[in-house]
């Protein structure tokens, strides 16, 4: 499609910046809303090792992502006082650590600076209604104002409202029996640079990382059965969370003393997105507003990246925009199949429940981290190609 397009995209994070960054190149109108009033700073370390590093490649942003590595050492393994027990360090098997660190904040901001120039970003907006004509989108803002575009992206993350708005029918969700939470605490002078693992009494995990400034980021994830579509405003997610941490020992208490030290508070629960397709008529999906893995797979962002490159590029390339859905489609589904499998007794083993639970898993992180098991891992841990895992490649598209 060689017409330059008025496209409206929802939601400024990691898809929805990636995807504007090569429409805009591409020649095509873009609008970037977002339904926080300010641009959004949180979360912990995201994963863009293989193809989604390539997409980085191509982006030019390599040099720019490095400048905001945190240059994480590795990951230790906390004992039931809080005491380091085992460590791996970054690239050891089994380690959180790769050489591409950086904070989801840091990567959404790199973004919106290489995007704000050339798109016409609005904050605090979402979308309250939208209605599809032949020739375009009818789309009604939360301030009452409309406008036309030729097509509406979602790339408003797992709980999309607008894809609720038009393919409730087509979603499904698997919840993952998880709830998750991430912000940031003050950084102490104990805290170093190495990620800290505490696995909670009663069943709570907590992952602290350094970042490069004056805090340290939290992970705190807990299992819970049911999904509670009622837990959506701050007071009753913090209560959540002090319940989920109550008497959990290491660094909980630290962690509940500064509940309110970020303003980017997330809690929610971890589930994945399931749809037969990603479009109706002028309006499509991308990033896990689409097909959300989790963040337990650490594929998320990497295929946010991917997802972004290829939908631009199937719209430059197709003749219509139905045409570049359905291809966008069937380019982008082996790459999420590769990319989100999680198995419940993952998420067992990393929340025991008992003081038995823990200890035995302390017993594995220690024999994980000893030479012997990492000569092992080395030696007969199979050679996945680092950039193409299961052999996928990127299409290729003509550079804007
Ligand atoms: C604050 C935050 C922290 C995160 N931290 C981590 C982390 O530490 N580790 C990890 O693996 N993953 C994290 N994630 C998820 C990770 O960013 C995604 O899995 C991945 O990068 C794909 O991103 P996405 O842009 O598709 O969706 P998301 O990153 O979820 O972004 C969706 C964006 O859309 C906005 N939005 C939502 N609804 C609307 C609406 N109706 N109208 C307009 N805008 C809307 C949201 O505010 C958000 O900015 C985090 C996401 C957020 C929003």
């Amino acid at each position: 499609m060689n017409q330059s397009k008025k496209i409206l995209i929802s939601g400024a994070s990691i898809a929805g910046p990636a995807l504007a960054f090569w429409l805009s190149r591409y020649g095509d109108k873009v609008t970037l809303i977002e339904r926080s009033k300010t641009f959004r700073t949180g979360g912990q370390n995201v994963d863009i090792e293989g193809l989604g590093h390539e997409v980085v490649r191509m982006m030019g942003l390599e040099e720019k992502i490095e400048a905001k590595n945190t240059r994480e050492k590795g990951v230790e393994f906390l004992s039931g006082s809080g005491k380091p027990i085992a460590r791996l360090p970054k690239g050891a098997a089994g380690s959180l650590t790769s050489s591409y660190e950086i904070l989801r904040g840091d990567l959404a901001r790199v973004l919106y600076d290489e995007t704000r120039d050339d798109c016409d970003y609005r904050l605090g907006t979402s979308i309250t209604g939208l209605s599809q004509r032949d020739d375009g989108v009818s789309v009604t803002f939360n301030d009452g104002s409309s406008e036309t575009f030729d097509l509406v992206v979602s790339a408003e993350g797992v709980g999309s409202s607008t894809r609720q708005l038009v393919m409730e029918d087509d979603i499904r969700f698997r919840y993952l029996g998880v709830y998750a939470c991430y912000f940031r605490i003050p950084r102490r002078p104990e805290d170093k640079d190495w990620a800290q693992i505490y696995h909670g009494k009663g069943g709570s995990f907590m992952l602290l990382r350094p970042v490069h400034d004056g805090d340290t980021t939290v992970l705190v994830t807990f299992r819970r059965k049911q999904f509670d579509t009622s837990d959506v405003d701050g007071v009753a997610q913090r209560k959540m969370l002090r319940d989920a941490l109550q008497g959990a020992g290491g660094p909980a208490d630290r962690i509940l003393a500064n509940l309110d030290h970020d303003p980017d508070f997330y809690l929610g629960p971890m589930s994945q997105v399931i749809s037969s397709t990603w479009s109706k008529g002028r309006f499509v999906l991308t990033g896990d507003a689409a097909w959300c893995p989790s963040a337990y797979t650490g594929q998320g962002t990497p295929l946010a990246l991917i997802g972004a490159y290829i939908l631009a590029g199937e719209l430059k390339k197709q003749s219509t925009h139905t045409a570049a859905f359905a291809s966008y489609d069937r380019l982008m589904r082996p790459f999420i199949a590769s990319g989100r499998t999680v198995r419940p007794s993952l998420i067992r083993l990393l929340h025991p429940k008992t003081r038995l639970g823990i200890g035995v898993l302390r017993i594995v992180e220690k024999a994980l981290s000893s030479a012997f098991a990492q000569f092992v891992f080395r030696r007969f841990g199979g050679g996945d190609d680092e950039a193409s895992p299961n052999g996928l490649t990127l299409p290729k598209y003509e550079r804007p």
